[in-house]
């Protein structure tokens, strides 16, 4: 088998792997790098040229996994698309988004080759999307049955609990089996259970490695983690500030508004208004309407229900008056320039009774990180848009997130005992922490370390018997 990591990247950027094992061909996501722009963030598709591509497995609705489809299914029209059924309730809203932000940025940053493709696109792809529910093989017979070793090769997808509809592939071929676990989480969050991928053996094992930088050992545990949040709100409201929460629209949001959920179901704090943007509105109201189909906790809090969600935008943001205790769970992960949570940070940054709490990762050359590395009182510079700012209210940051922890990460690949691992999804630093890792342990196991574009050459692995 051959497998080829098509991110066009170094860092964790777009995940893009193609598997070519018993005359079948694979895409395992089809991601766009966030942190390039144009052309330069769309995976190695260049490297597949002359071969044909039978299906393309998405494994989440981030960006970083699924936002280069489009360009994906331009070059192999034929090619079928499986995802999850609940990714499938949300993979349009996330392109026809993605098309929105490149539309604008090609007038803002003057970046011509923008957008890469657009709404009509997407409505012309979408009846290609296929979903399907976790834990029920697929079988997928793409050459003749008699050309394979043992027969169609099977898919199944098994719940990786990171975000609505996240699952790891599982692909079972005459030439091997393979497993891919997307971004994926063991521990339950506070409304999605943890990964669920019991019962898989595979012969290569192509796992995330988002936190191996990390050491995650003091914050590691979830529940410690929200419980202090919970009580940093509680601190703010009893000064009479407002909490700003960037989180990322799909994920992080719906689990921080859970929290909140369940602080005002406890009569913790008083029901009140909690602002939102648009997109994460509407991934609440598709995490709300599949609550039954989700594998998760609180199954009766419907977080539309329970909270009264009002959507802001940058206009609005500019002249809200913030005299009475606020909250925002605003949707704009890295607080660009020209979003509601940039505009609030430059509110909020001057008053010492408000606070901004991180949730989740701030790129240090974004506004976000900027502001997350900033100390209190000294000027910072926060973005082109304005003269350097000065942080007097409170910032802090909890550990609150959807990725699998680097120690349970190489518990988990260590009682899964594939015959090779492929190292993904991480920044250099974070593969290098597992591969010496799983030296250090004297794993039993082949490592790969595959750089952008490298190709792996596997042995197959012919069943047995
Ligand atoms: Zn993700
Ligand atoms: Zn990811």
């Amino acid at each position: 088998m051959i497998i080829s990591n098509l991110n066009p990247g170094n860092e964790i950027g777009a995940s893009a792997w193609h598997v070519q094992v018993d005359r079948s061909s694979f895409l395992l996501d089809a991601g766009l790098h966030p942190k390039l722009e144009g052309r330069a963030s769309v995976p190695m598709l260049d490297r597949l040229s002359g071969r044909d591509l039978d299906a393309v497995i998405i494994s989440h609705c981030h960006y970083d996994h699924v936002a280069g489809l489009p360009l994906v299914l331009r070059e192999f029209p034929r090619a079928r698309v499986i995802m999850s059924e609940l990714s499938s309730h949300l993979i349009e809203r996330v392109l026809h988004n993605s098309a929105n932000v490149m539309k604008r940025q090609r007038e803002e940053k003057g970046l011509l080759d923008y957008p890469l493709y657009d709404n009509r696109q997407i409505e012309e792809l979408s009846p290609l999307f296929e979903g399907f529910p976790c834990r029920s093989p697929l079988d997928c017979s793409f050459a003749m049955p008699e050309e394979m070793a043992g027969g169609a090769p099977r898919v199944t997808l098994y719940d990786a609990g990171h975000t609505l509809g996240a699952c790891g592939t599982r692909i079972q071929t005459g030439a091997g089996e393979i497993f891919y676990t997307g971004d994926c989480s063991f521990q339950d969050q506070i409304l999605l259970k943890g990964a669920d991928f019991d019962g898989i053996s595979p012969d290569v094992l192509i796992m995330e490695t988002t936190r191996g930088a990390y050491d995650d050992s003091k914050t590691s545990v979830r529940a410690r983690e929200v419980r202090r949040l919970r009580e940093a709100i509680l601190e703010v409201f009893q000064r009479g500030g407002s909490v700003l929460i960037p989180s990322f629209a799909l994920g992080r949001t719906q689990e921080i508004l859970a929290m909140l959920a369940v602080m005002t179901r406890e009569g913790m704090i008083p029901r009140q208004p909690v602002h939102v943007g648009g997109l994460g509105k509407i991934f609440t109201e598709i995490y709300d309407g599949l609550i039954h189909k989700t594998r998760r906790n609180h199954t009766d809090l419907v977080l539309s229900r329970e909270l009264n969600l009002v959507v802001q935008n940058v206009d609005k943001v500019r002249d809200l008056r913030l005299k009475t205790p606020r909250i925002f769970v605003v949707t704009a992960g890295m607080m660009n320039e020209n979003t509601a949570a940039h505009e609030l940070a430059i509110r909020f940054c001057s008053d010492p009774r408000h606070a901004i709490f991180f949730v989740g990762y701030a790129d240090p050359s974004t506004p976000g990180g900027r502001l997350r590395d900033s100390v209190m009182s000294h000027p910072f510079h926060f973005s082109d848009r304005i003269p350097d700012l000065v942080r007097e209210c409170e910032m802090r940051w909890f550990d609150i997130t959807g990725h699998a922890n680097r120690q349970e990460l190489v518990d988990w690949a260590l009682d899964v005992n594939p015959s090779h691992l492929v190292l993904a999804h991480g920044d250099p630093e974070a593969r290098a922490w597992f591969s010496h890792r799983f030296q250090e342990l004297e794993a039993p196991f082949t490592i790969h370390n595959p750089d952008a574009g490298e190709v792996l050459e596997i042995p197959d692995f012919p069943v047995s018997g």
